[in-house]
């Protein structure tokens, strides 16, 4: 358990699952899954900017004002960030890296010299204790040349052994096993396993405790752990004996350190992917491997949570990279939209290819504000809730530096199809266009797919609807029970629904330029009219809204543009702030807005007219069978 001085990031949830969710029509393994994410879900009195926009409230403080990080961090951080920078170039041959499939022992000595095996490891246990901010700059920084090593560093720190040792580890813990991380000995996540990828709930790989009960034997099989061919630590999360609630046996799930070198543990292979060449993927056998009692990270059966927690708070590394991404995406569009000339003119003057200019620069613009704003946040509270800025930095981060690098790659017509290599010998600019589309491709997959950061943020919006509703949709309370919360909702309601049609916006924080004022506010109203088609689509579906995927994806969709309007005038302050030229930031802003606003006005409208059901149809005919009429002609 955390220790006095070092409290868990969030109010842990109760062990129990929430039973405002009914969960009478499913079946065991669909009810199991459930109560364990359930149980490990975090909860939070103080709620963020986004949660509280979902429920039509306004606290545009949440966000603002986006400050610097403190003098003294800057100063070290800059220095940090200009020596990491010479190295990189130097020393780091991305292309190679790819090639090989390796990651040369000197660059790796090089890394750790600098201090990259912990940057937000404290300075106390031997890392250099930064900021979030300044971790995610560095991720940025790495990212933009190559993701190979980036990823290497981010799987060590952001979900390997430093990050739930930071949140959840005991003091002998960090003392233990920090020092070894943070000065370059590797760590790795093993949570996955071949029958469960986004549902670890149902994990088989089982930790059972030894006769004295001082320690655990680890036996099971891990699916794809990076860094884990070349790890010296492993976080590893496991089933520890069912715990009985009700008579029934409810699923424990238990984190552990986990030294690689221990008997029995055993790397079966290593696994190979379209890109991320290098990532030291591996399969991880465990037979009968004795770790003690003291390596539990988190508590016995805190798990999932240990996990999931570790997951939401590392989970900005990956948009910062995406950032990286876009930005070296922009930067070669830059390039080559001015320079190759076809028709006559610079191929960028060209209307469809500016069009994707444009798109590029607006979404690496609205990327960084969202990550730095979500930052600052964490930076200011450890405490603080960020679940959903931060699955919404993933989720929006991952799927638009995919359509930065798709439009820079059609700007680079044929040649953005072309190896570096190829590039090279034919003694052209060797931009890794093609190399940084194989490696990013993953990043809307792992660490959380799209299709879970939707769910995992309509969940977390449905939060404060099911907590005034909840007990009266759930057949399996008693009916006292549910009619004493169906009045309590109904007073709730009564109160709470005519303030969503309230016309005017919700004002901007004081010291605001107007125009960004004027654009901040016009997200107070577009937040209300989310809201209450929020409620109007519980009220039509009941407790089938979970099954409407596809709806409340577009719902996901129209408040992650609205945080990304609203992180884009905070951020777009804080330039101004710095001295950067009001023409151009506005311009920035004013595009991307344009473009967020066209976006949710689509999502808006497919909320009423849509084909869902009609498309959910079919895909079910397709998996049963029914179409393979359509594959005929192929091999
Ligand atoms: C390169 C790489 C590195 C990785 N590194 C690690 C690592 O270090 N440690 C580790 O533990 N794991 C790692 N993973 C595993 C990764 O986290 C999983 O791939 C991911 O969790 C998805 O699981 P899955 O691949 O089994 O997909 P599945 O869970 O089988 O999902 C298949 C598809 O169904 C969708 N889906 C699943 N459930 C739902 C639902 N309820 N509603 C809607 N859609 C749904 C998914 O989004 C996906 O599109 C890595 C994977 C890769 C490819």
């Amino acid at each position: 358990m955390p220790t006095a001085t070092q409290p868990p990031p969030a109010k842990p949830s109760d062990d129990e699952p929430k039973s405002v969710i009914d969960m009478s029509k499913m079946n065991e393994g669909q009810r199991a899954a459930l109560q364990a994410t359930e149980a490990a879900r975090e909860s939070h009195d103080d709620l963020s900017f986004v949660a509280h926009l979902f429920m039509g409230r306004w606290k545009p403080e949440k966000l603002y004002p986006v400050t610097d990080v403190e003098a003294g961090e800057k100063v070290r951080a800059d220095k940090f960030l200009a020596e990491l920078g010479a190295f990189l170039r130097a020393k780091v041959d991305g292309e190679q890296i790819d090639r090989t499939g390796e990651i040369p022992d000197d660059v790796m000595a090089g890394l750790a010299r600098l201090g990259c095996y912990g940057i937000k490891v404290p300075q106390q246990y031997g890392g250099l204790g930064f900021s979030q901010t300044s971790y995610c700059r560095a991720c940025q920084l790495i990212a933009s040349h190559c993701t190979n090593t980036f990823a290497h560093l981010s799987i060590h720190q952001s979900v390997g052994v430093p990050q739930p040792l930071m949140l959840f580890g005991t003091e002998e813990q960090k003392q233990k096993f920090l020092p070894r991380v943070a000065g370059g000995e590797i760590s790795a996540f093993a949570l996955t396993e071949a029958g469960v990828g986004s549902d670890p709930a149902r994990m088989t790989t089982r930790a059972e405790p030894t006769a004295d009960g001082e320690a655990f034997l680890l036996n099971g099989e891990k699916l794809w752990c990076s860094n884990g061919t070349r790890a010296g630590l492993l976080i590893v999360a496991a089933q520890t004996p069912p715990k009985m609630v009700d008579g029934r046996p409810r699923t424990q799930i238990t984190t552990f350190v986990v030294e690689a070198k221990a008997p029995g543990v055993e790397v079966v292979c290593r696994s190979q992917f379209m890109g991320h060449r290098a990532i030291y993927n591996g399969v991880l056998r465990f037979t009968d491997v004795r770790v003690p009692r003291a390596n539990i990270v988190g508590g016995e059966g805190r798990g999932l949570k240990v996990a999931l927690t570790t997951l939401n708070a590392g989970r900005l590394s990956i948009p910062a990279a995406s950032i990286g991404v876009a930005k070296r995406a922009l930067q070669i569009a830059r390039e080559w939209g001015k320079t190759r000339i076809q028709w006559g003119v610079p191929v960028g003057e060209h209307a469809a290819v500016a069009e994707k200019i444009r798109r590029i620069a607006a979404h690496a613009f609205a990327m960084e504000a969202m990550l730095v704003t979500t930052s600052r946040i964490v930076d200011r509270s450890k405490q603080a809730d960020i679940r959903l800025e931060a699955a919404m930095c993933k989720l929006w981060g991952t799927e638009k530096a995919w359509l930065c690098l798709d439009d820079v790659m059609q700007i680079r017509g044929g040649r953005g199809y072309e190896t570096e290599q190829s590039l090279l010998a034919r003694g052209e600019q060797p931009y890794p266009v093609e190399r940084l589309m194989r490696d990013n491709r993953v990043t809307t997959i792992f660490e959380g797919s799209s299709e879970i950061m939707r769910l995992f943020i309509m969940r977390e919006a449905l939060d404060p609807h099911l907590k005034v509703a909840g007990i009266a949709l759930n057949s399996e309370r008693p009916w006292g029970e549910r009619l004493k919360s169906l009045l309590n909702a109904a007073a709730f309601y009564a109160f709470w629904y005519p303030r969503q049609w309230l016309p005017a916006g919700g004002g901007a924080p004081a010291g605001m330029h107007p125009h960004l004022a004027d654009h901040l506010d016009g997200v107070a109203g577009l937040g209300r009219r989310m809201a209450r088609t929020l409620f109007h689509q519980m009220v039509r579906h009941g407790v089938k809204l979970e099954k409407r995927q596809v709806l409340l994806g577009r719902i996901a969709d129209i408040g992650t543009d609205l945080f990304a309007i609203a992180a884009a005038c905070v951020f777009a302050q804080k330039l101004l702030g710095d001295g950067e030229p009001e023409a151009k930031v506005f311009m920035l802003v004013d595009d991307f807005r344009a473009q967020a606003l066209v976006r949710i006005k689509q999502n808006f409208a497919g909320i009423s007219d849509n084909a869902d059901e009609h498309g959910y149809q079919l895909a079910q005919q397709v998996i049963n069978g029914e179409h393979r009429w359509v594959e005929r002609g192929i091999v």
